[in-house]
Order: C-alpha cells, then sequence, then structure tokens
C-alpha cells in the first residue's frame, strides 16, 4: 500500500496540491486495503491518514497498511477538522469530483474554510489502471471460478428451466467455489430476451432451441471476473450460425491484435469492421469492453471514443456483440491481460458454438 500511497503523493506535486481527499470506496480499498464501506483517506506528501468510525475499529487496524487510522464519528467528513495535517491550513485540498456529491461539497467548504478545494479527475485511477503480480493473480482466481461455472452449468440447462433458476444456479456455484460474492446481478437472457445486452434473468422458461445468453462474474479478494457465452439449448438456424461466426471473429480479431501503446479505440474499431463489414454493424451499440478490477467497469473505457492507449498489466474485456431485436443476440466475452508483447486471455472457457 505504500507503494500505491507514494505514487499519489507523486501526484499531488503534478497536480500542485496540498493535500487529496479519497472518497470512492473501491479507491479507498486500492490505497489501504479496507474493504468496509465507511472509509476515506487523506494524501498529503508527508502523511497518509485513514478515517472510518467505530463499527470497523478491529476491521480496520487488521486491514489498513500504509496509513495512520483514526476513529471518528459515522460522517467522516465531520472529522476531517480534527487532522492536524490539514487543520486550520490554508492548502489546495484535491477531491474526487465524480464522487464527491454536491451536498457533500458544501459540508466539506464549511468543515474546513480555509482550504481551497480542488476538483480532481482519475488521480487513483490513473494508478490502478495497471495491475501488479498480486492483483493479477487474484483475477485469475475469479476467471477460473467463472470458467468451472461454465463447464458445470451447461449440463442443468434444458428446455423448461426459468432464466432465474439458471441464475441461481451460477450464483450458487460461484461462491460455492470459493468467490466472497458475485460480480454483479447475473444475466441470463434467453430467445428474443438475448437480443437485451443486459437482460437480467427473468421468469421466463427456456424454450427448445433457443439461444442463451450467460454473463457472470465472481469476486475473490475483491477483484472480480467477467465473462459471457451464449449457446443454443437444442439446434441453431442458418441465421443465428452466421451471427455466431461474425461476433466470434470479431472478438478473436481483437485478441490477436491487442496490445501495449494501441489506442483503446483502435482496438474498438479492429473488432468493430469485423462485424460491419458482415452488415451488421448497426446491431453492436456498445463498446468493445472496459476494464476490470476491484470494479467491473473499471478503467480504461474500450470504446471508439476512447484515448487512453493500452499498457501492460492492463486487464480489459473484450465482448463483441450482435443484437437483433425481436430475434435474439449473441456476445462472447473474455477477460484479457495486456502484457508486454501481447495480451493473454485469462478466460479459457470453450468459445465455439455449443448446441446442448
Ligand atoms: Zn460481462
Ligand atoms: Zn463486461
Amino acid at each position: 500500500m505504500r507503494e500505491r500511497i507514494k505514487k499519489v503523493q507523486g501526484k499531488l506535486k503534478e497536480e500542485n496540491l496540498d493535500a487529496f481527499l479519497v472518497t470512492t470506496t473501491s479507491n479507498v480499498r486500492y490505497l489501504s486495503g479496507y474493504s468496509g464501506s465507511n472509509g476515506i483517506i487523506v494524501i498529503t506528501p508527508q502523511a497518509s491518514v485513514f478515517l472510518t468510525d467505530f463499527r470497523y475499529k478491529d476491521q480496520s487496524k487488521k486491514q489498513v497498511k500504509g496509513s495512520k487510522i483514526i476513529l471518528g464519528s459515522r460522517d467522516l467528513l465531520d472529522d476531517l477538522s480534527n487532522i492536524k495535517e490539514i487543520k486550520g491550513k490554508r492548502i489546495k485540498l484535491g477531491f474526487e469530483e465524480t464522487n464527491l456529491s454536491y451536498n457533500n461539497y458544501l459540508r466539506l467548504k464549511s468543515i474546513l474554510p480555509d482550504a481551497l478545494l480542488v476538483p480532481t479527475q482519475n488521480v487513483v485511477e490513473s494508478i490502478l489502471i495497471q495491475k501488479d503480480k498480486r492483483e493479477i493473480e487474484k483475477i485469475k482466481k475469479a476467471t477460473v471460478i467463472t470458467d468451472q461455472v461454465f463447464s458445470q452449468i451447461l449440463g442443468l440447462i434444458q428446455p423448461g428451466i426459468t432464466e432465474i433458476d439458471v441464475a441461481a444456479e451460477i450464483e450458487y456455484m460461484i461462491k460455492k467455489l470459493g468467490a466472497e460474492e458475485v460480480a454483479f446481478g447475473t444475466i441470463v437472457a434467453s430467445g428474443k430476451r438475448s437480443a437485451l445486452p443486459h437482460g437480467r434473468a427473468s421468469q421466463k422458461k427456456i424454450k427448445p432451441n433457443e439461444p442463451v445468453t450467460l454473463d457472470y462474474g465472481a469476486v475473490v479478494d475483491g477483484y472480480v471476473s467477467d465473462m459471457t457465452r451464449t449457446f443454443v439449448v437444442g439446434k441453431a438456424s442458418k441465421k443465428f450460425k452466421r451471427v455466431y461466426q461474425t461476433v466470434l471473429n470479431s472478438q478473436k480479431k481483437a485478441i490477436r491484435a491487442a496490445k501495449p501503446k494501441m489506442k483503446c479505440s483502435q482496438l474498438d474499431k479492429v473488432a468493430r469492421d469485423v462485424i460491419k463489414r458482415a452488415g451488421l454493424g448497426k446491431y453492436f451499440g456498445h463498446g468493445l469492453g472496459h476494464g476490470i478490477g476491484l470494479l467491473v467497469h473499471d478503467f480504461p473505457t474500450v470504446n471508439s471514443k476512447s484515448q487512453q492507449v493500452l499498457l501492460p498489466g492492463m486487464v480489459i474485456t473484450i465482448e463483441p456483440g450482435i443484437y437483433i431485436p425481436n430475434w435474439g443476440g449473441v456476445r462472447i466475452e473474455d477477460d484479457v491481460l495486456i502484457t508486454r508483447t501481447g495480451c493473454q486471455v485469462l478466460t479459457r472457457s470453450p468459445k465455439h458454438l455449443i448446441e446442448i
């Protein structure tokens, strides 16, 4: 954690700040190791102070590394006025503008009347965007679990089962296999519903010869995996096979292309061009992927606008999809680690068209 705090301290100089307030829960975890909910951190060039309330006394003692711990009231902002590093000082205090509500901004102003509050963007995110070895190990463990679930769940799916039943089985397996929780609400979208990119499982029963899209993830030690597969419960139609093959070609081509120094928008284009050439471009309505880490939607964003350049240690999803309204859809999503020379696909589940 000290390394990470040092990097933030380096950023203070770059951003011309005297202190930095971290309020985003996942960033607090990244910088301290603390996995509870109520915690904030103040970082100055010389110090790092972690604030939480009495409910998390033992937990913070056990988890927090690299910061001095101060126990305060539940309203942690109130206690900032007691931190000697910033108390009563005319300092430039950076805060995370995408996280601090307007209400809390006004409170902060009255709690630290002498401080100049400076909105900042992506200070911690620009550091955590590249994962270290230990983080990558955790993500790998999470991907092993999602792979194991996929190999087991297919045997349970047959016509007549509801989507919600399938989701319940997936989430049970994820936990049974050692994850602390599911990364997000499991998506099970069958038949025409598979045209919904985020079709949360419903009471709909899966019918013979329908496509089914599963999208789910596991959390291991805070770090997530995220995978999607589409298959057919029965026989795939000719059209479905064509759509499936297009998504698969697109996904594989992007994986072959992904490497350091490439712009995220360029990678998106590699995948999108395959779908466009098949005449299905208008049915791929979302970006190619996203980073994963402590969050399911972590940095970088991989879409047609993203100017971010890929760097070794980034872990992103590559998940092109085709969604045809009132017909159905296909998405294939793998978790991919950017290496020094290219990339390594962490998700190992088969990708050929499965008919069960
Ligand atoms: Zn997903
Ligand atoms: Zn995803």
